[in-house]
């Protein structure tokens, strides 16, 4: 089976590719390292370059397709390009993600909470918890041992393994959110060494070092037993 290559290789920020659908809907690629969004990570953007010709690519559809700017001149089936994300904004998600997960481990390991849910920005995310009770200095005990976490630079690793072998992980059975699709015969594992691991088909940093000092911005009660944590990274 033949992975996407944001999933190969996540430091892929260009690479060449050749056209395989060219429509008005979007463009598809024989190789594509785009993230097509999902699980709280949005699409990347990027540009696609083919002899001197660029198209600005805004997102993925729904098909995943890449979709063009508006106006911009589109890629003839066959045509080869040199494909290239915008990395600033890709490496920005990775970090940021990476942090979410470091967050996700912190707050279940030393508060008991379950993760609900998450979103992501570059450098600002949010995660939602079921937490019945706010301990007193909540905030600054939380962003004190996730900045802790971070500098102790664990190995952030991917790996797919088979639905069945998932479904055995307690430890990636309890962050799961929603019950894995019954079509899903793989799943990607996201590990924060000795930390965190989750079922996960977004991009992250090697380490968590790369994530940067952290800032618990704000800690939200939202409903009963439900808290919503704000995040948000240092520009490098
Ligand atoms: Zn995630």
């Amino acid at each position: 089976m033949n992975h996407p290559l944001y999933w190969r290789d996540q430091q892929a920020m260009s690479w060449t590719a050749t056209v395989l659908v060219s429509s008005p809907d979007g463009v598809t690629l024989d190789e594509s390292a785009f993230y097509p969004g999902g699980g709280g990570q949005p699409a990347d953007a990027g540009v696609l370059e083919w002899g001197g010709v660029f198209t600005r690519v805004e997102g993925v559809n729904g098909a995943g397709a890449l979709v063009p700017v508006e106006g911009d001149p589109m890629p003839p089936v066959g045509t080869p390009v040199v494909a290239r994300l915008d990395d600033v904004r890709r490496r920005s998600l990775m970090r940021t993600h990476s942090a979410l997960h470091v967050v996700c481990g912190v707050v279940f390991r030393d508060f008991g909470a379950l993760v609900t849910g998450s979103n992501m920005e570059p450098l600002t995310g949010r995660m939602d918890f079921n937490l019945p009770t706010v301990p007193d200095g909540f905030k600054s005990e939380l962003e004190r041992i996730v900045n802790e976490e971070i500098a102790r630079d664990r190995a952030i690793s991917a790996r797919v393994v088979s639905r069945d072998e998932a479904l055995a992980d307690a430890e990636v059975m309890r962050t799961a959110q929603h019950l894995i699709p019954a079509q899903v015969e793989q799943v990607r594992i996201i590990d924060v060494e000795g930390l965190d691991a989750q079922a996960d088909a977004g991009t992250h940093v090697a380490s968590t070092k790369q994530i940067g000092e952290v800032t618990i911005a704000k800690v939200e009660s939202k409903g009963k037993g439900f808290r919503r944590v704000r995040v948000v990274l240092p520009t490098t």
